[in-house]
C-alpha cells in the first residue's frame, strides 16, 4: 500500500500535520502506538493564541478558562495579576488528543494503531516498518514526541527539561499559579484541571524534583500523590530545532519545538503541523527548504523565549519583582498572540535593568 505521507505519532503535532495534509487531498497514514484515547503527562495549558489552529468544534474541550495568574516566589511571597480576558485554556490531553486524531481521520487520514519500528529508503520514497506490517510512502513525518525514534534514527540528540507531575483534588477554577525560586532553571506549577488541580515541577537543573514537590505540597496543604515523570525538549539556540533530512521531516517535540521559558509545546505543535503540511504541498521535492523558511517566526519565538528564560531563571528574585509591574501583563499579551516573545524581550530590557541590583548587574555578563 502506498501513501503520500506516513505520520508517526498522534499527539497534537502528528494529528495537526495529518489533518492539513489529508484535507489537501493527500493519502495519509497516521500511526500511533497507543490505543486512543491515551494518557499523556501534561498540565494541558493551551495559550489563547493556539485556538486559531484548532479544527472546528473544539469548545467543549476547555475544562477551565484562565483569567488570572499568580506568580509565587519560593512558596512564601505571591503576586496576583488579573487578565483582561481569557489568556489560556486547560484541556485534558487524552480527550484533546483524541479529538485532534478524529478530526484528522474525518479529513481523510487513515489511522493505524501500531508502533513505528524504522524505515529504509526504497525507490524515490521510503519503506516504513511498523508492528502492523510495512508500508511505502513518499514522506515520513516524525511526530513521535520528545523521545522520538524517527529523530534518533536521523542521528539527532536533544536537551531536556526533566519534569514530574500529579493530579489531585483542589479548586482553582480560572487562575494558574507559577512558583519560581524553587529550582535553578524552571518552575513549579499549580494549575486547575477541571474539578481538580495538576501540580508539577520542571527543571533543566539536577535537583531532586520529587522532594521539592513533596515539600511544597506539605507547606501549602496540597494533597500529595506520587508523581509521574517525563521530559520536555529544551531548545536553547537556533540550532536546537531539528527539522529532518530529505523527505523525513520532524515536527512538535520530536523536533524540539517547546518554548524554553514555560515548556509550552502544544501551541508550537499545532502551528508547525500546519506549516509542515504547507511545505510538503508547496515543494514536494525539497520540502525541508520551504519548512525552514516558513518556520522562521516559530523559531524566533522559541529563540526569544529562551533568551527571556535564561535571564528570568538566572535572576529569579528580579523576575519576581518584575511580576508586580508590567511584566506579567506583557506576558499575557504573548499568550493571546498580541505580542511575540521577541517584542517582549526588547521592551522588557529597560524594566529588567531597573530592577537589577549592583551585584546582579555584574553577574549579567556571565549569563
Ligand atoms: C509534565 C509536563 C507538563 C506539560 N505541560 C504543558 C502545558 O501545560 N502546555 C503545553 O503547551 N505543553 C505542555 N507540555 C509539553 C507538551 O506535552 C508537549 O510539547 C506536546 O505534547 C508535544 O506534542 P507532540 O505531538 O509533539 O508529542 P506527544 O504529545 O508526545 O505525542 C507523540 C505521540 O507519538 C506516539 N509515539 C511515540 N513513539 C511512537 C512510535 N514508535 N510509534 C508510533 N507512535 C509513537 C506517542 O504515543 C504519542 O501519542 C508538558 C509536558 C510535560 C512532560
Amino acid at each position: 500500500m502506498k501513501f503520500n505521507a506516513i505520520v508517526v505519532g498522534a499527539g497534537p503535532a502528528g494529528s495537526s500535520t495529518a489533518y492539513h495534509l489529508a484535507k489537501s487531498g493527500l493519502k495519509v497514514l497516521l500511526l500511533e502506538k497507543e490505543t486512543m484515547p491515551r494518557f499523556k503527562l501534561c498540565a494541558g495549558c493551551l495559550s489563547a493564541r493556539a485556538v486559531k489552529f484548532l479544527p472546528e468544534g473544539y469548545q467543549h474541550l476547555f475544562l477551565n478558562k484562565i483569567r488570572s495568574g499568580r506568580l509565587g516566589f519560593r512558596g512564601v511571597e505571591e503576586v496576583r495579576v488579573k487578565t483582561e480576558g481569557e489568556v489560556a485554556y486547560i484541556v485534558d490531553r487524552s480527550t484533546f488528543d483524541h479529538f485532534l486524531a478524529q478530526k484528522a481521520q474525518e479529513a481523510g487520514a487513515e489511522f493505524l494503531n501500531g508502533e513505528f519500528l524504522g524505515f529504509d529508503k526504497e525507490g524515490a520514497g521510503y519503506r516504513v516498518f511498523t508492528s502492523r506490517g510495512s508500508f511505502l510512502t513518499e514522506f515520513v513525518v516524525g511526530a513521535d514526541g520528545v523521545r522520538s525514534r524517527v529523530s534518533k534514527l536521523l542521528g539527532f540528540r536533544k536537551k531536556y527539561y526533566r519534569s514530574v507531575e500529579f493530579f489531585t483534588h483542589g479548586r482553582m477554577e480560572d487562575e494558574v499559579l507559577i512558583e519560581i525560586g524553587l529550582v535553578r532553571r524552571g518552575y513549579l506549577w499549580v494549575f486547575p484541571h477541571g474539578e481538580g488541580i495538576s501540580v508539577g515541577v520542571a527543571s533543566a537543573g539536577k535537583e531532586d524534583l520529587i522532594s521539592i514537590l513533596k515539600d511544597h505540597c506539605k507547606h501549602k496543604g496540597i494533597s500529595y500523590k506520587h508523581p509521574k515523570g517525563w521530559h520536555i525538549p529544551l531548545s536553547e539556540n537556533r540550532n536546537s530545532l531539528h527539522l529532518g533530512r530529505d523527505r523525513v521531516l520532524l515536527v512538535g517535540d520530536s523536533a524540539g519545538m517547546a518554548d524554553p521559558l514555560l515548556g509550552e509545546g502544544i501551541y508550537y505543535s499545532l502551528w508547525a503541523g500546519k506549516l509542515l503540511s504547507e511545505a510538503i504541498l508547496k515543494n514536494p521535492s525539497e520540502p525541508l527548504q520551504v519548512y525552514e523558511k516558513l518556520l522562521k517566526p516559530l523559531r524566533d519565538d522559541i529563540l526569544y523565549a529562551g533568551k527571556i528564560g535564561r535571564l528570568a531563571y538566572s535572576f529569579q528574585r528580579v523576575s519576581y519583582k518584575m511580576g508586580h509591574g508590567r511584566a506579567l501583563k506583557e506576558f499575557y499579551s504573548v499568550l493571546t498572540g498580541h505580542k511575540s516573545y521577541k517584542e517582549v524581550y526588547r521592551l522588557g530590557w529597560f524594566d529588567f535593568l531597573k530592577h537589577l541590583t549592583k551585584e546582579g548587574f555584574f553577574r549579567i555578563f556571565k549569563v
